[in-house]
């Protein structure tokens, strides 16, 4: 048996290596505090649960549901987008729906790629991104997000002829890794760059709704015509505690959204009717637990903060996202440091070359455990490793 070149071509998984080393600890009886993992630990609502409950019990909902979901799902997505940020779409025309955002950002590659042809995937980065290109034949161009350029990318460092030959471009604010926010007038020049070179943009906007202090940030779609150029992959997995649910959504400009909806109905069957409805009471019920959920992180990125400071760090809270992006001490490669704070204080990290080779040096804090465990987690690393040097 062979696999693909493209199979053969995809870089190792870091997470199963990381994965190796918590069985290894967990087996000597370790207790292991888990900061690495970008999944939220608190429950799906119950009014969600609810609903789930009473739409399963419904037969109707148990056969083939329509690959571009119900369109009563995708109005509820219309009217979210209305609401939250004042954008219209056409839900007959400009929703999808998805099995989870992932499955979309993998295959968009599939629908708009050729082989050789460029997508420019942000480093570092969601690793679907660049995964999804190389399965479906395409090439990953990086655009590195630095720190100077608040983990934007330039699009003036964007060589032209690469540009030319590019045809997707995927951007993610707020950011998994980084924790940076983009605003409205980023937005827009992004939408001029892909106008100029006629890109599909690929807004990953997963976690518009974990922003803090007060932060609103914008949709892409609330850009001046991204619409004519873009779409935006959302979901529920992070605004509603739904990670294992498997719903999302694209939306945005019409013709790439039936591309895609042309692509999938050839892979998939579409979202289980039940998950459909129990995304309508999320999308229209009452929105008190999301104010609920941004408290919490709120709180544990303060937590975070105060623990980082306390060994030395001098970093900027993340003002969105899950995550704190955050730069290892004098001496140490991403890998190393968070092999260190494994061994010495029982504490998991995410290297942040798992996420590109511009993730080298930095590491990630997920904001995904309880505030008593994160306290835990620092007074366990400040024992262990001191004060950190820079
Ligand atoms: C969590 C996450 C997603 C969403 O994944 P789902 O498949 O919708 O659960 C997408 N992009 C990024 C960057 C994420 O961190």
């Amino acid at each position: 048996m062979r696999e693909s070149s493209a199979m053969q071509s995809l870089p190792p998984y870091l997470f199963a290596r990381i994965e190796k080393k918590i069985a290894d600890a967990k087996e000597k009886g370790i207790d292991i505090i888990n900061l690495g993992i970008g999944d939220p630990d608190q429950p799906t609502p119950g009014h969600i649960i609810e609903k789930m409950a009473e739409a399963i019990n419904d037969s109707a909902n148990h056969q083939y549901p329509s690959s571009a979901g119900l369109l009563q799902f995708r109005e509820a997505v219309a009217g979210w987008y209305r609401q939250r940020f004042g954008v219209e779409v056409n839900p007959k025309s400009e929703v999808v729906s998805l099995l989870g955002s992932k499955e979309g950002i993998a295959h968009i590659s599939f629908a708009y790629l050729d082989k050789g042809d460029i997508n420019l995937v942000p480093d570092p980065g969601y690793p679907v991104y660049g995964v999804g290109t190389l399965l479906a034949g395409g090439v990953p161009y990086t655009v590195p997000l630095k720190e100077e350029n608040s983990f934007l990318p330039v699009l003036e460092d964007i060589p032209a002829d690469v540009a030319s030959l590019a045809k997707l471009m995927f951007i993610s604010y707020p950011n998994n890794p980084t924790g940076a926010v983009a605003d409205l007038h980023f937005f827009e020049k992004v939408v001029e760059f892909a106008k100029t070179y006629d890109i599909l943009v690929c807004h990953d906007g997963p976690y518009s709704e974990v922003a803090f202090d007060g932060l609103k940030v914008p949709s892409f779609l609330e850009a001046k015509g991204a619409k004519d150029i873009g779409i935006e992959f959302h979901s529920l997995s992070k605004t509603y505690n739904m990670t294992g649910w498997r719903l999302g959504w694209a939306a945005g400009n019409p013709d790439a959204i039936e591309v895609l909806g042309r692509f999938k109905s050839n892979v998939d069957s579409g979202v289980f009717q039940a998950i459909q409805y129990a995304g309508m009471a999320a999308l229209k019920g009452p929105q008190d637990c999301v104010r609920d959920m941004q408290i919490i992180y709120q709180q544990r990125r303060d937590v975070v903060q105060a623990g980082l400071e306390k060994m030395g760090w001098q970093t900027k809270p993340p003002q969105g996202s899950l995550y704190f992006w955050v730069p290892v001490p004098k001496g140490y490669t991403a890998e190393s440091f968070a092999e260190l704070v494994l061994e010495k204080a029982g504490v998991i990290i995410t290297p942040g070359n798992g996420y590109g080779e511009y993730g080298e040096g930095y590491f990630r804090i997920a904001l995904t455990v309880s505030s008593a465990r994160m306290v835990e987690a620092f007074e366990r690393m400040a024992k262990a490793i001191g004060k950190v040097d820079f």
